[in-house]
């Protein structure tokens, strides 16, 4: 009954509407991960008998005062808890100075 061509006509149709359908559908496909990037300095330790330590906001830290509560990445020096010191020497973060050194951190946004 339906001839050839026109079948064929329908399934280059069908193809390219699939086609334009994935091109906007895309965004729903794969959505964008949700992060966000964000740029803090590193702090490092002043005293002269330390390694020296330097806080790296990217790495976080172990949180001599509180083992329970580490420092998560992503935390900026000044979000530091006032009790946080330096884990090599135990110098408080009055003692600390930005070094002028920058990391990206990518966090869930
Ligand atoms: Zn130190």
């Amino acid at each position: 009954m339906s001839n050839p061509i026109m079948r064929r006509r329908r399934r280059i149709l069908v193809t390219l509407l699939v086609g334009i359908a994935s091109i906007f559908g895309a965004g729903q496909a794969w959505p964008e991960p949700k992060t966000k990037r964000i740029k803090l300095g590193k702090w490092t330790c002043t005293n002269h008998d330390c390694d020296p330590y330097i806080y790296d906001p990217s790495v976080g830290d172990i949180n001599i005062n509180d083992e329970d509560n580490p420092i998560p990445p992503g935390t900026a020096f000044k979000d530091l808890p006032d009790n946080w010191i330096c884990h090599i020497c135990g110098d408080p973060k009055s003692h600390f100075e930005p070094i002028g050194e920058w990391v990206d951190v990518i966090l869930p946004a």
